[in-house]
């Protein structure tokens, strides 16, 4: 950490850095995953392979995944049969940081590893556990979710593609959109309404849809922010045929499956935002060895020198927010942290980004200019623009000062 910085933030803070020690069996654990990852986690080069969407599998990532799983480190949670070494919570969150702080990805299918996969193990019955649950941890085959419509995101529940039952089979006609990876999936876990006359979030269900069905019409569409990486699709189902044990949960259940799916991990989340927003610090740090448009090194400016300051003491605010909220989750507590690391640590990350594209000016437009490859990809603009991305899925920040006002504060519904 430079000078400027550290004398700004110990200003403010009284002391930085902030560590916090574990106990020697968790510290055993962590000295094994890391010496284990130092000899087997994947090359630059490998990690240099285009990735084409969320659903796109080269196959190293697939390689990967396999060896993840055969040696107790893709769910570390769970079992050994499933790809983990029943490791405790305090483990698991080891286990993300490690990982997050080497960016090693832990599947290339994150939600079918992340959201499909446990809702398998939850709601699916023996035989869709034994089709579906042992290939997606094995990375032999992918997923999308299709929740989102044009009509109905934030109000999931308004959701209306349609599911008939008729007889052994479903009949499914709708479209969903945002649908990541939609394109590469072999699989997509659907959220349809099978009971149009019940109040709207008791008539919904869940089906297991086979991409390659005849009816199911994927349509990836580009993003601004990337041009060589397409993940959205809407996807479009035409009388498509759906045999009735694809059915995950039971019928006009769905509802539940919707919050527990993307339960599941939330409790682990936010060491991606903290951990984000210690990259981004780092990468603004750098900056200010850069020239700014009038020729002057960039930290030279004292609003650039305070703003970093700033970002520096809200991403060790981010940091312990989430142990404070992991402590309590630990002793069975509730941890409303949790619902505001999500706004926090999205906004925290796209302010820095802003911040640096501000301070380098016009040569922050250009892909090729210095600082390209900023935070994860492309110049600061093109980082900046990603960043949206971060503040929409699993609840917009609308709906999270929401759910913050009404369930954390206990303030009245507006
Ligand atoms: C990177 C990314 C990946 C995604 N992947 C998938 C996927 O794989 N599958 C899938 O199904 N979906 C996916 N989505 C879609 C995502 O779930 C939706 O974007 C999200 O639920 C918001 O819905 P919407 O875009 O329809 O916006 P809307 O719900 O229409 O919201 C529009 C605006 O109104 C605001 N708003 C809405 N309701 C309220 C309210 N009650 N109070 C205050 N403000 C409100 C919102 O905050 C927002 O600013 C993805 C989105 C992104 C960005």
């Amino acid at each position: 950490m430079p000078t400027w910085l550290a004398e700004r933030a110990t200003q403010w803070l009284g002391s930085v850095p902030v560590k916090l020690k574990y106990g020697p069996k968790e510290e055993a654990f962590r000295a094994e995953l890391v010496s284990w990852l130092e000899a087997n986690s994947p090359t630059k080069e490998q990690l240099a392979v285009p990735r084409l969407s969320s659903a796109h599998l080269p196959d190293w990532a697939r390689e990967w995944q396999r060896t993840l799983f055969d040696n107790g480190w893709l769910v570390p949670g769970w079992p050994p049969e499933l790809g983990g070494r029943n490791a405790s919570p305090t483990e698991q969150m080891i286990y993300f940081e490690e990982m997050k702080k080497r960016e090693i990805p832990r599947s290339y299918n994150p939600q079918g590893l992340g959201i499909i996969a446990p809702s398998l193990l939850d709601y699916g019955t023996e035989e869709q556990k034994e089709q579906f649950l042992l290939p997606t941890l094995k990375a032999e085959i992918a997923w999308s979710l299709g929740m989102s419509e044009p009509g109905a995101g934030s109000d999931l529940a308004s959701l209306k593609t349609r599911a008939v039952l008729d007889g052994d089979h479903f009949v499914v006609n709708g479209q969903k959109v945002w649908t990541s990876g939609a394109h590469h999936s072999d699989w997509n876990m659907c959220f349809v309404r099978t009971d149009p006359d019940a109040p709207k979030h008791k008539g919904i269900s869940v089906l297991i849809i086979d991409m390659k069905t005849p009816g199911v019409d994927p349509r990836p569409f580009p993003e601004l922010s990337d041009p060589h990486y397409t993940d959205f699709n809407e996807v479009f189902f035409s009388d498509v045929i759906v045999p009735r044990e694809n059915l995950l949960g039971e019928l006009n259940q769905g509802w539940a499956l919707a919050g527990g799916s993307l339960a599941h991990e939330r409790a682990m989340l936010w060491i991606d935002y903290a951990y984000d927003s210690k990259r981004a610090l780092n990468h603004l740090v750098a900056l200010g060895d850069q020239l700014g448009a009038d020729g002057r090194p960039i930290k030279e400016d004292s609003k650039f020198r305070a703003d970093v300051a700033s970002f520096y003491v809200d991403s060790q605010a981010l940091m312990l927010m989430g142990y404070r909220g992991f402590s309590k989750f630990l002793k069975g507590r509730a941890a409303p942290e949790h619902s505001m690391l999500k706004l926090f640590g999205s906004e925290t990350v796209q302010k820095m980004m802003l911040c640096g594209l501000e301070a380098q000016g016009v040569a922050s437009l250009d892909d090729d200019a210095l600082g390209a490859k900023v935070y994860r990809t492309g110049s600061w603009i093109t980082s900046y623009m990603r960043t949206f991305g971060g503040t929409l899925p699993g609840g917009t920040s609308e709906i999270q000062r929401n759910i913050i006002a009404e369930r954390v504060l206990g303030l009245p519904r507006g």
